[in-house]
């Protein structure tokens, strides 16, 4: 492929200091700043950044409600950019190609899940975009910056199909969604409820419908309905209204809960019908107490899901590209990133803010 026409190539004295938007502590605004990449390696790719999206998993991790972190931390892990530099062994990707990074820059390669493709449940731990531990020791610094520095083989293609500025939330928001419909075969003849519509949950509702999958959409409030129907959902009720829980009694095959916070999971597990699986993606710090007597009728199981593999991704991104499906998405400046949080946990958000990252050069 030819290189595009972004910005140039950094120089090699520059090449690895790039600007960025670090948060300094658990409780102060995100501030601009600069941030330190590796060397490029024989198989690493040098990305220019284009967009990167907000997930509620960045303001979990800056404001340290998963366990302490290193500060000053740069978060982003649905990264969308362009090849900017090859090492002298990548193949598989070439200067001026679309690509993506999501949720992990790498992981053993060894163990029996990584032998498996299912990278992100690698025994020894995957390597997080941000906030992990890098083999050379240092902490990994995520997205909401120019560049990133990552091994080829955790780098995947952006479908040409796929509209660039609104790609970035796939990367987590939807492989995140994609693999639980897809292990727990989601389809024709099936009835799946997601429960939250925000970034995952939306991402959610048009790929379990693309699937042929009977979708229904529990959100706080009727609020979203108009855009769950648009995004192929069949039905839409009301969690704040007790009588939903009443008449969807016995009902799903498959719940995704996308939620953020606690909830009443017996609640919700009552809504599964005979083997049906309530499963887990949402990440709230708090235990959510499960009775067994809520999992013994109808033989249900809860269950959680992280992310997914690389070639899972590569597949999901694939099916999108063929599906026309796209996240919704509301792009900002780089200076808007600490009001676009609020409005996250707000619940106020149409469906993933995505930083426009050339507002950061
Ligand atoms: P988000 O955009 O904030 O969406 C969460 C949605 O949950 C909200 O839009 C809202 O939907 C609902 N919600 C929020 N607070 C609620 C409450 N108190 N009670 C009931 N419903 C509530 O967040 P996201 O980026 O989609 O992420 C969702 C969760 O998934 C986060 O915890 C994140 O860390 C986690 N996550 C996990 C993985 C994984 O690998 N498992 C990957 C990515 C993210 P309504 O307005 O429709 O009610
Ligand atoms: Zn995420
Ligand atoms: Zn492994």
């Amino acid at each position: 492929m030819q290189q595009e026409a972004t910005s140039p190539p950094p120089s090699e004295e520059t090449i690895l200091t790039v600007a960025a938007i670090a948060a300094p502590s658990a409780t102060e605004p995100l501030v601009r700043t600069t941030i330190e990449r590796r060397d490029l390696g024989p198989r690493d790719v040098l990305i220019e950044i284009s967009y990167a999206g907000i997930c509620h998993s960045d303001i979990h991790t800056v404001r340290g409600e998963w366990g302490g972190v290193t500060y000053p931390l740069t978060v982003g892990h649905e990264i969308v950019g362009r090849v900017a530099q090859i090492g002298a062994e990548v193949t598989r990707h070439a200067v001026g190609d679309r690509v993506g990074v999501g949720c992990m820059v790498n992981s053993c390669r060894e163990c029996e899940n990584c032998r498996a493709g299912q990278e992100q449940y690698c025994l020894g731990g995957n390597i997080g975009t941000y906030a992990g531990t890098d083999r050379d020791g240092t902490i990994t610094q995520g997205g909401y910056s120019t560049h990133i520095v990552v091994d080829e083989d955790f780098v995947l293609r952006i479908p040409e199909a796929i509209p660039y500025e609104a790609a970035a939330p796939l990367l987590c928001a939807g492989i995140t969604t994609y693999s639980p419909l897809a292990h727990w075969n989601a389809g024709p003849g099936k009835k799946v409820a997601v429960v939250g519509m925000g970034g995952l949950g939306h991402m959610a509702v048009k790929i379990a419908a693309a699937t042929g999958a009977e979708v229904t959409v529990l959100s706080q409030t009727l609020g979203k309905k108009d855009d769950g129907l648009r995004f192929g959902a069949e039905h839409y009720y009301a969690t704040s209204d007790p009588a939903t829980f009443e008449a969807l009694a016995n009902t799903f095959d498959l719940i995704v809960n996308t939620v953020s916070a606690p909830l009443d999971i017996n609640a919700y597990l009552g809504l599964l019908r005979l083997d049906g699986t309530l499963v887990s993606v949402g990440a709230p710090p708090e235990p959510l107490p499960v009775k067994v007597f809520a999992l013994f009728g109808n033989r249900r199981s809860f269950a959680g899901s992280g992310i997914g593999g690389i070639a899972e991704t590569q597949q999901m991104l694939d099916f999108c590209a063929e599906r026309g499906i796209a996240p919704e998405v509301e792009i900002i400046g780089a200076d808007a990133v600490n009001e676009a949080y609020e409005r996250v946990l707000a619940s106020d958000v149409r469906y993933r803010f995505v930083i426009d990252i050339d507002s950061l050069r």
